[in-house]
């Protein structure tokens, strides 16, 4: 649940007193697009990374920047002080903004809408670290720009859904035979201890996540490829692991029903988890007060 104070348009107000039009282009198309970022002991985590995704994103649907490093950092300074710090997830989201009426072509000069919130950082039971988690595979049947990270998410939604009603956490998602990723997070499998990740194409999100395992795996000598992965790769991965800013990273010990590997998170994830732990200040930008 978000926590008390939100950043709307250029203030901090509680949440209870945020309005927003119901003709915001956000609300009748799902014109916008979005970041969530871990906030560990009130400083950001991979913060430029998740200000330059944003800016693609913007710049993907036809949007310029919405503001500079040094604005995003007191908007997030204030937003996380302001609601008492420590271990939180930052929801950003940037819509087209309201237009006096619904048209499919947005009109020249339209101010878009910024929202901003904090909710307490899901923790990761220790049992899912030591033990791992189940998924399913599914088709993916998004659309074919999964590298912006737009609001309109309602198939993953649906994905997401269909995985929790398996008693699972995610749905790994397979596109003619080829993993691209998870409802709301990369996929990485291990094949001959090599760390295999899906090249960065418009079928992907380009996961920040992702880009830390890739960070982590070349300090720790592990080969790391971005290749596409087959089906049946997947299927007979050593290892499968998700990676999401929410979630960290996760090893896959089941999928559809199987074991996966030895039915146990491997070795490769344990020590990319033990460095995603070790690098987390490393990583992390502290906020301004
Ligand atoms: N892929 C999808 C579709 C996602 O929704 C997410 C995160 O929500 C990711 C990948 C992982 O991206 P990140 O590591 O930046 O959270």
């Amino acid at each position: 649940m978000p926590l008390p104070l939100v950043w709307l348009d250029g203030r901090l107000l509680p949440l209870s007193e945020a309005r927003i039009s119901p003709l915001d282009r956000g609300f009748l198309f799902g014109d916008a697009v979005y970041e969530v970022l871990p906030v560990y002991g009130g400083r950001a985590y991979r913060m430029d990374e998740h200000l330059e995704r944003l800016d693609r994103s913007l710049a993907g649907i036809r949007m310029p920047p919405v503001m500079e490093r040094a604005g995003w950092l007191s908007v997030f300074g204030s937003l996380v002080h302001g609601n008492g710090g420590g271990d939180l997830l930052l929801y950003v989201q940037v819509t087209r903004g309201v237009e006096p009426e619904r048209n499919h072509v947005p009109q020249p000069g339209t101010r878009p809408t910024v929202l901003a919130f904090v909710a307490p950082l899901p923790v990761v039971p220790a049992s899912t670290i030591e033990r791992g988690t189940a998924a399913i595979t599914a088709a993916d049947l998004r659309w074919s720009r999964c590298d912006i990270k737009a609001t309109s998410l309602l198939a993953n939604v649906l994905l997401r859904w269909q995985a929790a009603d398996a008693q699972t956490t995610e749905a790994i998602l397979l596109r003619d035979g080829w993993l691209t990723e998870g409802s709301s997070s990369s996929v990485h499998v291990v094949k001959a201890a090599r760390l295999l990740t899906p090249p960065q194409t418009h079928a992907i999100l380009p996961g920040t996540t992702r880009g830390v395992l890739f960070d982590l795996a070349g300090r720790e000598a592990i080969v790391s490829e971005r290749r596409p992965v087959a089906e049946a790769e997947l299927r007979s991965a050593e290892e499968i692991i998700i990676a999401s800013a929410g979630g960290g990273i996760r090893a896959v010990t089941k999928l559809d029903g199987k074991v996966v590997g030895t039915g146990s998170p491997g070795p490769v994830f344990r020590r990319l988890y033990a460095a995603f732990l070790a690098t987390r200040a490393e990583f992390s930008t502290e906020l301004p007060a």
